[in-house]
């Protein structure tokens, strides 16, 4: 008998590692990740036996091709380790993302590479094109490529550590999840639908909670026991710890390290230095700027939180991390007569779904169709994007919890997109509540907030996996301008007309009453300057943790500190926040995007009209100007071709004072002292 012949695989297969059986196998998606970095290393090759002059089509595509299946390869070993139903295909999908990652490291220190891309003639070639190819090139040069060859083989070693080190810190943070008992009694306070979903579970009378987000933040919103709301508090700031304790200690000398062979100050300084930001100094310029702009209002904020909660319980001295969102909540109700939970009923999970891609679809002048495809398990909806009859792309959306799948809320890619070459796909990995036949999913205000964010992130990799190569798509501009186009799309769930388009209770039909919408508006606003600070202590943090010598670092001392020195609310012992702080991973030291990103990205919304958001030419400008060039360009540009200059904060200021120069002062309601 021949020997068989293993079947070719299909184009579908080649782009999904599920349809590959890479979602429930592990020694298939090992397979799948191993034929896609194969491509990778054959697509490297005939880069490199390019012979004579070299252009961007003979040597800058195959370059593409190599990055296209890294991140394939990556995005899909990425999703899957946070979504797969099986252990054993998520520990396999961790190993298989630290392997594309050495191969993306080992990529970024090739020599040979680097030499043939620098010797690729740009004369008459797109300015796309000549981005990508200065940008890389530069990304190159802050990899350490032009050092000698030992250096290069000890960067390598260092960025396999880093990698292996954040991989650990990230798993710790997903895994750790911990579970509190309480007695029934002290659930007072929270939904009626959340208290029927926490069934008394032994003879003692006793709820058993989880840290997961869909019982964690009910009780710190709503439980008016405070030694619950403690337990809560520690029980998730600690279910990473203590493992994850050192392991970011030695996370931060390995960054340090990386930076001192590259001749850099610090970390925070490498980090920054291919960013819209540029240096750490800059970072430090901007974090003064957003701490002035919101110290008074902050201070304001926490005086009529303080005065109101004295109301109530006139011996109380301060207020405690762990209290801070409770009494936001009860001083909301009260000055503004609105309950977070009386909106509840008008956003069960499917209309939610179904407003915000309406908003985007007219928005963006798009349709979407669901899609016979498969995703990864049988609770993942998959849609196609179409525009003029035709598909542009593809997403899926994973919404709720399921036993072993991460606890966060994100986007990802799945499929870069490329023109002519591969339509994008992207998909939104979130924990929102589900729906059964008793129960709806009801969605809090926030939630909803966070689903616009995420599909904004969507859009971005949809609209902009059009350009002309891999390496230039969707996600691909600088870090620091990712979160602009998600930070923009929240503003839109601010309007009144777009709201009562689909928020219906779910069981009397009536629309959302624009009361109410104004009232939750007020509300809204109101604790924005706490925000921004919160911003702030986690932006400073996230900076502080990478620019100083790493092995005088005492984690719990330097948190403590910045806390006592940012925030007004009283820290709570025992608070290990650093050990679940995840962004440490991916943002390193550049989580001050999110601030900087929220700055843009309110100028952009502020050029939209706000009688008719949807109707102006503004939706289509931003989808060209920005969406579409994905990283085309650098963002600075970007920012000056849809504002026609740079970024100010005055919107900014506005948006974040808003509920002192607006209406609510009106309402009259505020306690004026204890
Ligand atoms: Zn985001």
């Amino acid at each position: 008998m021949p020997a068989e012949i293993p079947a070719v695989p299909t184009a579908t297969e080649k782009r999904h590692a599920w349809d590959a059986g890479g979602a429930s196998s592990a020694d298939a998606l090992a397979a799948w990740v191993g034929a896609r970095l194969a491509a990778h290393e054959a697509a490297l090759a005939a880069l490199l036996a390019v012979e004579g002059p070299r252009t961007p089509e003979n040597s800058l595509r195959h370059f593409d091709e190599a990055i296209e299946q890294l991140n394939l390869a990556g995005a899909q070993a990425g999703v899957l380790n946070s979504v797969a139903a099986d252990k054993a295909v998520r520990d396999q999908a961790q190993q298989q993302a630290q392997r594309v990652a050495m191969a993306g490291s080992a990529l970024s220190l090739n020599r040979p590479v680097y030499d043939a891309l620098s010797a690729i003639d740009l004369t008459g070639s797109s300015p796309a094109t000549q981005h990508f190819v200065q940008r890389t090139l530069l990304g190159y040069r802050l990899a350490g490529v032009d050092k000698d060859e030992a250096t290069r083989d000890r960067l390598q070693a260092l960025h396999e550590k880093a990698t292996h080190l954040s991989l650990d810190f990230s798993r710790n943070i997903q895994e750790g999840g911990k579970t509190i008992d309480a007695a029934e009694a002290e659930l007072e306070g929270l939904p009626a639908d959340y208290i029927a979903r926490h069934p008394v579970s032994d003879t003692q009378g006793r709820v058993t909670l989880t840290t997961d987000q869909p019982d964690m933040q009910p009780v710190m919103t709503f439980a008016t026991s405070a030694p619950l709301r403690e337990r809560m508090f520690l029980a998730y700031n600690t279910r990473a710890y203590p493992a994850n304790k050192q392991i970011l200690l030695d996370l931060l000398a390995t960054r340090q390290e990386i930076a001192t062979v590259l001749g850099f100050r610090s970390w925070a300084d490498l980090a920054t230095a291919d960013q819209m930001m540029g240096s750490a100094r800059n970072v430090r310029t901007f974090l003064a700027k957003l701490d002035e702009a919101s110290r008074d209002g902050a201070r304001r904020e926490h005086g009529l939180i303080l005065d109101f909660a004295r109301t109530r319980q006139p011996d109380l001295q301060a207020i405690d991390v762990t209290s801070r969102a409770y009494w936001y909540e009860q001083s909301r109700r009260s000055a503004f007569d609105f309950d977070s939970q009386s909106v509840r009923p008008y956003f069960p999970y499917a209309q939610v779904e179904a407003g915000v891609l309406e908003t985007a679809a007219r928005l963006f002048k798009i349709e979407f169709r669901p899609s016979a495809a498969a995703g990864w398990h049988p609770d993942v909806s998959v849609f196609e994007v179409v525009e003029d009859g035709r598909a542009v792309g593809r997403f899926y959306l994973d919404m709720h919890p399921r036993e072993g799948k991460d606890k966060w809320f994100s986007a990802a890619p799945i499929v870069t997109g490329v023109r002519g070459r591969a339509l994008p796909e992207a998909a939104l990995i979130c924990n929102f509540p589900k729906g059964d036949d008793n129960d709806p999913g009801l969605l809090q205000y926030n939630d909803v907030v966070t689903f616009f964010h995420e599909f904004g992130h969507l859009m971005h990799a949809i609209l902009g996996g059009q350009t002309e190569w891999a390496g230039i798509s969707g996600f691909a501009t600088e870090g620091d301008f990712i979160e602009v186009p998600s930070q923009m799309l929240e503003e839109f769930f601010r309007d009144e007309k777009l709201l009562q388009g689909f928020a219906r209770h779910y069981q009397t039909g009536e629309v959302l009453p624009a009361e109410t919408i104004r009232k939750m508006k007020l509300a809204g606003a109101f604790g924005r300057a706490d925000w921004v600070r919160a911003q702030l202590y986690y932006t400073t943090l996230s900076l502080d943790l990478h620019d100083q010598d790493p092995t005088a670092l005492d984690l719990d001392t330097i948190t403590r500190r910045l806390y006592e020195s940012l925030q007004p609310w009283t820290w709570l012992e025992g608070n290990r926040m650093y050990a679940s702080f995840g962004h440490l991973t991916g943002y390193s030291s550049n989580y001050y995007t999110y601030a900087f990103d929220k700055v843009i990205a309110l100028d952009f919304f502020a050029q939209f009209d706000p009688a008719d958001l949807l109707g102006g030419d503004a939706g289509t400008r931003y989808r060209k100007t920005v969406l579409e060039q994905g990283g085309s360009k650098p963002g600075r540009q970007m920012v000056r071709d849809f504002l026609g200059r740079d970024e100010e904060f005055q919107a900014f200021s506005k948006w974040l004072n808003e509920e002192f120069d607006g209406q609510p002062r009106a309402l009259g309601s505020w306690p004026t002292s204890g």
